[in-house]
């Protein structure tokens, strides 16, 4: 039977929204675990413009994107939140005692007394490259994550792409791989200088191949890779292959979340403006997924929606108990539990 894992709440997205949400549900000793299906926090902050500056958030006349995420993870410590990476939610139960169970693609189970769906424009999906017959192999040669590391010990591993996730996994797998080569159609990358220069180190001392190209065949039987031919400068080559990791990039998709039951507006959650639950009584939406009249899709708009679905997410957690409105500026017990007191 699979591992159950038990939190006060389940936050289905680590966008920054599902981030400020641990710190609003923190200071009411809620006990938080993030899912996501990438694999780091930020949402679109991080995978879509880590690098723009952001000029509307209250306080910072400008933050990057990634800062602003920095900060936030910086903001939640205190609360030692759990983070499951590279999973997506894939089903949500009623538990006939109370509260919710929640299963990821991978079959995890968590048990939980409040659901906060922070989803955003919904699941990440990867984009699929246009090389035929690329489906047969799916899931069992090609993956367009990495979800555990050993499947790709001892592979002839061909990875696609130019940006940080091709570039990471290039360095991160050459260790443990037979045989690795990245192929770019140009020799400019859009990843972190530093990850392209230890790449063509790499290259220098033979230790992985970087061809110019593109990937245009796969060959192979049974969903077992064996060759991928790549069309560069030069013509045709075929090259051994058992694994292929194709960074594409990402589009968006509502996903499994359609699935749940939940009052929908347009395919984004419905909610009340008073504490943000959807039609499901222990469920509630904040940020980009969630509409009411008047939403905007902003940051600081999914702050101010993490900050009352806390009153109410304790009402469900500790029932009974009077919840207490208190500034952190001059509640010593607040200041106790983010560590500055
Ligand atoms: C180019 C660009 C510029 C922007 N500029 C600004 C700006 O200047 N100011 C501003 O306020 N806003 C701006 N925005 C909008 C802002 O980024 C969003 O409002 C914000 O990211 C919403 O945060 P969120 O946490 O609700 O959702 P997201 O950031 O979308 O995060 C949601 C997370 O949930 C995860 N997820 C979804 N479904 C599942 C599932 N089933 N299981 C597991 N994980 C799941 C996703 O992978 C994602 O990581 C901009 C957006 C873009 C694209």
């Amino acid at each position: 039977m699979a591992e159950v894992t038990k939190t006060d709440i389940l936050i289905v997205g680590a966008g920054p929204v599902g981030l400020f949400a641990v710190f609003e549900l923190g200071l009411f000793d809620m006990k938080c675990h993030l899912i996501d299906i990438l694999d780091r926090p930020g949402g679109q902050c991080a995978e879509l413009y880590p690098e723009k500056p952001i000029y509307d958030i209250p306080g910072y006349p400008i933050v990057g994107a990634q800062e602003l995420v920095d900060k936030l993870m910086e903001q939640v410590r205190p609360f030692n939140p759990q983070f499951t990476f590279n999973r997506m939610v894939a089903g949500i139960e009623r538990l006939p005692g109370g509260g919710f169970k929640v299963t990821t693609d991978e079959n995890e189970v968590f048990e939980t007394k409040v659901i906060v769906v922070a989803a955003g424009g919904g699941s990440f999906q990867p984009k699929r490259p246009p090389i035929p017959g690329i489906e047969a192999f799916e899931g069992t040669s090609v993956f367009y994550s990495v979800r555990r590391m050993e499947e790709f010990r001892d592979q002839d591993l061909v990875i696609v792409g130019g940006g940080d996730s091709a570039l990471d996994w290039t360095l991160n797998l050459q260790p443990i791989a037979r045989s690795v080569t990245l192929v770019h159609r140009r020799p400019e990358f859009r990843a972190a200088p530093d990850s392209v220069n230890k790449m063509f180190a790499l290259q220098e001392t033979k230790e992985l191949e970087f061809k110019i190209g593109q990937v245009t065949a796969l060959g192979g039987e049974g969903g077992r890779l064996s060759t991928a031919t790549i069309k560069g400068p030069d013509g045709d080559t075929v090259i051994p292959c058992t694994r292929m990791l194709p960074f594409f990039g990402l589009t968006m998709k509502l996903g499994p979340i359609a699935e749940w039951g939940l009052g929908l507006h347009e395919n984004l959650i419905k909610v009340d403006t008073e504490k943000f639950e959807t039609s499901e009584p222990g469920i509630f939406a904040i940020g980009d997924i969630n509409w009411y009249p008047g939403k905007l899709k902003l940051i600081l708009s999914g702050f101010h929606e993490a900050a009352l679905m806390a009153q109410a997410a304790k009402r469900i957690v500790s029932p009974g108990e009077r919840v207490v409105f208190q500034y952190t500026t001059s509640s010593t017990s607040l200041q106790k539990k983010l560590g500055v007191a």
